[in-house]
């Protein structure tokens, strides 16, 4: 097999009001806003992209807010649950920020082998902070509200909660390439490639929950790693031949994509690591701007007037402690 799926790639959820999503995944948990645009599909609302502090793959939590708009409900067929690595020794730092932030949280507790804090965004979306002994790190935003020695070093893992485990663990094994590492009551970990943090995929089967419903404060999708538009093509083409419905390659602009819905009714999309947040702006300036694709470029007064006014979060870079985007 010459194509691989390298890990996560990001994970998109569906969040309410803009300025808190802003507020929350800046401000208290410290991550670097990289892209500030549009939906492509509905350039009437933002599209938010958080990640380190280059926004590189496997570190990207994307948001679709929709202002007003109704709440969805956790259940299976969603991914449950969003994890994030922090270095080991962080953990108590994290569990004073969050207390200091009003943000309740369980835990710490014991999982595998890991220290797992466990917490929702705003929103209600189900967040955990993990740490284990030789937790690799990466390389979070600098300047920002929290020390690099404490910060979110990217994702850790997804959890996806389905009705029965075994197709889906079937997709995840037999054609994208995943391994069966753990297992713990109803919870099966697959990791690919090296393994570790961004690799992780646990599948919980939770068969008499109910059905989720995405909507406000749930994951709309994950989307997984590969290399190239290549290796893209050829994922593309085995995945049709497994029967599935998959959309056309689609330019996100930042990545290329292919979206499917896997056996349990999670939408899974394959993206491609290039050609990155770098495209439009320069690394020191990315999420400091509204940024539109140049096919909605010639709307810009117009998507500007649309767009709720969001107070964007101080980097270093840009020197400034407020900037409006619109
Ligand atoms: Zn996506």
């Amino acid at each position: 097999m010459s194509k691989s799926i390298i890990g996560l790639h990001h994970v998109t959820a569906i969040a309410g009001d803009p300025q808190r999503n802003v507020d929350f995944y800046a401000g208290v948990l410290g991550l670097r806003l990289v892209k500030l645009t549009v939906n492509f599909d509905d350039p009437g609302t933002y599209h938010l992209y958080f990640g380190d502090e280059t926004g590189r793959p496997g570190t990207i939590l994307t948001f679709f807010p929709w202002p007003g708009a109704q709440k969805g409900l956790q259940g299976t067929g969603q991914v449950t649950t969003v994890s994030f690595a922090i270095p080991e020794g962080a953990m108590d730092y994290w569990i004073d920020r969050l207390r200091n932030a009003a943000v309740d949280y369980d835990g710490p507790f014991d999982r595998f082998e890991e220290e797992v804090i466990s917490f929702n965004d705003p929103d209600g979306l189900q967040l955990e902070l993990v740490t284990h002994p030789g937790i690799k790190t990466g390389n979070p935003q600098h300047g920002g509200p929290v020390p690099t020695e404490k910060a979110i070093q990217g994702f850790y893992g997804i959890t996806i909660s389905e009705e029965g485990y075994e197709r889906t663990a079937g997709l995840l094994t037999a054609t994208l390439g995943f391994k069966q590492t753990k297992e713990i009551g109803s919870r099966f970990r697959y990791e690919i490639g090296e393994g570790g943090s961004g690799t992780i995929v646990d599948v919980q089967c939770l068969p008499s929950w109910h059905r989720g419903v995405v909507a406000v404060g749930t994951v709309h999708h994950v989307a997984w790693r590969t290399h190239t538009d290549e290796e893209q093509r050829e994922w593309r083409e085995e995945i049709v031949e497994k029967g599935y419905n998959v959309t056309p390659i689609i330019d996100r602009r930042y990545f290329h994509s292919i979206y499917f819905r896997e056996p349990g009714g999670v939408l899974f999309e394959i993206a491609t690591d290039p050609p990155g947040f770098a495209i439009d702006e320069p690394v020191e300036q990315l999420g400091t701007h509204l940024m539109l694709p140049p096919w909605l470029e010639p709307n810009r007064n117009k998507i500007e007037m649309v767009l709720p006014p969001v107070r964007l979060p101080a980097h270093s870079g840009d020197g400034k402690d407020e900037q409006r985007a619109a």
